[in-house]
């Protein structure tokens, strides 16, 4: 049967990440509700005004407008087998609206949860650059680009730092995800749907706990 799988895990576990490198080796469409909201900013529309104040400030988007979107997203012709969710759920209110959607389409949810120690989050977020390009992701500490804050994949391209990657954003993001989303784990396993696999490390030693399970 098709699935929905769910990475969770705090802001700067590696979900992007690994989500991203399910969709290139395996061809698993991955919809990250961050990059929607993201790409939502640059329009001028009241909603996206509202979503970009949101975003700075390191909260959450509602409930109801995050499910418009994934909901939109997931039925579009080109998501017709098992897909990926990073960023979503995050509440326990879009957990109950995805059981819905997953009901809808037929699909079976996996979460996988990605742990990471809260005090190696923290120096990863600050550290983040990303390829405003090809949207790869790159570490100050862990993953530098060959040349100074240059994509190595894109040249000539300066990487950019995520506004909601400073300080202040990032205590009220890991506030936020311990309060909202963390319990959602715990619902997930009482479902007897959730797996676990250790976020430290090497990006790669990472993605071959995660391509065992799926
Ligand atoms: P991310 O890239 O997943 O860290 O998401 C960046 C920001 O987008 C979050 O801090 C929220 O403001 C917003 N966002 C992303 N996913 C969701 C979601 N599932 N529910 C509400 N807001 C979200």
């Amino acid at each position: 049967m098709d699935k929905i799988i769910v990475l969770i895990g705090a802001p700067g576990a590696g979900k992007g990440t690994q989500a991203r490198l399910l969709q290139e080796r395996k061809g698993i469409p991955q919809i990250s509700t961050g990059d929607i909201f993201r790409e939502m900013k640059t329009l001028d529309t009241p909603l996206a005004k509202e979503v970009q104040q949101i975003m700075a400030s390191g909260k959450l988007v509602s409930d109801n407008v995050t499910y418009r979107i994934v909901r939109d997203r997931t039925s579009r012709s080109d998501i017709n087998g098992t897909y990926v969710l990073d960023g979503y759920p995050r509440t326990a209110i879009q957990a109950e609206q995805l059981e819905e959607l997953a009901r809808e389409q037929g699909k079976d949810i996996q979460a996988i949860e990605i742990d990471v120690p809260r005090d190696e989050l923290f120096r990863r977020l600050t550290g983040r650059r990303t390829c405003p390009v090809c949207g790869e992701i790159y570490n100050i500490y862990s993953k530098p680009t060959k040349s100074d804050n240059v994509c190595d994949l894109q040249p000539d391209t300066q990487l950019s730092h995520r506004s909601d990657d400073n300080e202040e954003s990032v205590r009220t993001r890991l506030e936020t995800y311990e309060t909202s989303t963390a319990p959602l784990i715990e619902y997930f396993d009482r479902t007897g749907r959730l797996e676990k696999i250790d976020g430290t490390g090497e990006v790669e030693d990472i993605y071959k706990q995660l391509e065992t399970l799926v």
